[in-house]
């Protein structure tokens, strides 16, 4: 790796139809940033991409040059992995273009679009696509990693829903894999993140949503905590498909006109239960949990789904604060499993970090465990999300010890090690290896050496080329 590049930089620049920044140029500082403010590095070269072949100039310079690469969708990656020391940091963020065919129920995404672009695109004819809970989170790095968020029971996983990708491989080669073309590429990116090429370009079915859905969301205080899980882990396997359920742990909450002063900030559980069908069903689905553990407070209310999906987005997710978070999977919440979060609820620092449970079954759980590369089984489930998030630096290092810890007590509980790849801001050998298990793990290695077999794309959940 070099810290450096000579004339070479000139000689990109030339060729690039997008900018090209070193650290002596205006525009440096901003264009290394990324989502997490945690991330302080300093990459030689940072270019901006607007075209496949600006990408291909790219990799080709950055392999002549012996310089690492980074790739940054939309700069959303909790660990990092989108910004290098050194190195060359492919920056997709001026491919962010998203193109609709409402006819064929299709839509096709630039490679550094974010959530929010490809929702705002695919709305605008009432149709949607999994993505997640928070809109400025690009849909590259979710996409190769699996994807989810509200529409996950209904409509499965992003990759689910993916009909073809277009890659610049490592050798500088393009390629358009879907099911009758590169079929084991296409399955490998279906799940197993940046491993295998940058991709400029997703093509995604979509399906009718909204444009206005149902939300409730459902506040427990902190002496509530058992009842409330406990009400939550009995209600939530019975819903129908078209009810998401987000669980939140140690949630505080937030001083918003909708919930009641003498709560704002008030630390809690909160469930929040998303309706895509009508409101009569919605209603039916809440009343059940509503009864058996009456909440401090609750609000209830049609919503769009664009403003659902940006719900987080300025709290508790703004863009620059620190975070770092780890996660697992467990086939049930247990009264052991509720027994440690309501435990660990009271013990992080900052009143920002929480615990997201997903629920992941209905559509979810009807693809075949062997059907994509995703790291983790397709049998009905919750990925927990330990997540620390401050302003702070003290704080964030008090929370990542919270995090790590929380981790290790549920651990026990976890059928695996197996995590979700997209909230693991670390990634160890082992670790990814048992994400994705021997079968997967070693399929996707035989992939690597085919399409990537100098690594070099490596900064991800890597995949040893076998
Ligand atoms: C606040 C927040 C909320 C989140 N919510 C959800 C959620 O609800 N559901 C969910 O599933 N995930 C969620 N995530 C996790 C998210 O999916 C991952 O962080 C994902 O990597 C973000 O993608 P990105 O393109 O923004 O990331 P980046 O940081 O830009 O990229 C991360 C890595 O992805 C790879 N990559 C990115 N773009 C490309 C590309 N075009 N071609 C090839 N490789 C690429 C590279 O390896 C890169 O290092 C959330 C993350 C955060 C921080």
């Amino acid at each position: 790796m070099t810290a450096t590049v000579g004339e070479g930089i000139e000689a990109l620049r030339a060729v690039m139809s997008g900018p090209v920044f070193i650290p002596a140029d205006a525009d440096y500082e901003s264009a290394r940033l990324i989502w997490n403010g945690d991330i302080d590095r300093h990459p030689a070269v940072i270019a901006r991409y607007q075209t496949q072949q600006d990408v291909v100039t790219a990799v080709g310079f950055a392999q002549r040059e012996g310089m690492e690469i980074a790739v940054r969708g939309g700069g959303h990656g909790i660990s990092g992995s989108a910004v290098c020391e050194g190195g060359l940091m492919i920056d997709l963020s001026g491919m962010r273009n998203v193109m609709v065919d409402p006819e064929r129920r299709r839509a096709v995404v630039g490679g550094g679009a974010s959530l929010a672009e490809l929702d705002a695109a695919t709305q605008a004819h009432g149709l949607a696509v999994t993505g997640g809970v928070v809109s400025h989170t690009g849909v590259a790095g979710l996409t190769l990693g699996g994807g989810m968020g509200w529409l996950t029971r209904k409509l499965g996983l992003s990759i689910d829903n993916l009909e073809a990708v277009e890659v610049v491989l490592a050798d500088g080669r393009c390629v358009r894999a879907y099911a009758d073309s590169h079929p084991d590429l296409f399955w490998a990116m279906r799940g197993g993140g940046g491993n295998f090429g940058i991709v400029t370009s997703f093509e995604f079915r979509l399906h009718p949503v909204g444009p206005e859905i149902h939300l409730a969301l459902l506040f427990w205080g902190l002496d509530q905590g058992h009842d409330a899980l406990r009400t939550a882990r009995d209600g939530i396997p019975a819903l129908p498909e078209d009810i998401y359920p987000l669980l939140c742990v140690a949630l505080n909450a937030p001083p918003a006109p909708f919930v009641p002063e003498q709560h704002h900030f008030a630390p809690g559980y909160a469930l929040l239960l998303v309706g895509f069908g009508s409101a009569d069903e919605h209603a039916q689905a809440v009343a059940p949990i509503r009864a058996a553990c009456p909440p401090l407070f609750e609000f209830i209310t049609p919503i769009p789904y664009t403003a659902l999906q940006q719900l987080f987005d300025d709290n508790p997710f703004p863009w620059g604060i620190r975070a770092y978070e780890k996660a697992l999977y467990l086939d049930e919440l247990s009264d052991e499993a509720i027994n440690v979060l309501v435990e660990r609820a009271t013990d992080r620092t900052s009143p920002m970090s929480f615990m997201p449970i997903f629920r992941l079954d209905a559509a979810f759980a009807r693809v075949g465990e062997q059907d994509t590369a995703f790291g983790g089984t397709r049998t009905p489930q919750y990925a927990v999300n330990i997540i620390a998030i401050s302003p702070d630096a003290a704080a964030l290092a008090a929370d990542r010890k919270w995090v790590r810890s929380v981790w290790d007590a549920l651990r026990p509980l976890a059928a695996s090690a197996s995590g979700y790849v997209n909230f693991d801001a670390e990634h160890d050998d082992d670790r990814v290896r048992a994400t994705y298990g021997s079968t997967k793990y070693d399929r996707l290695a035989q992939i690597k050496a085919q399409y990537d077999p100098g690594n070099v794309f490596h900064r991800n959940a890597n995949i040893s080329p076998a």
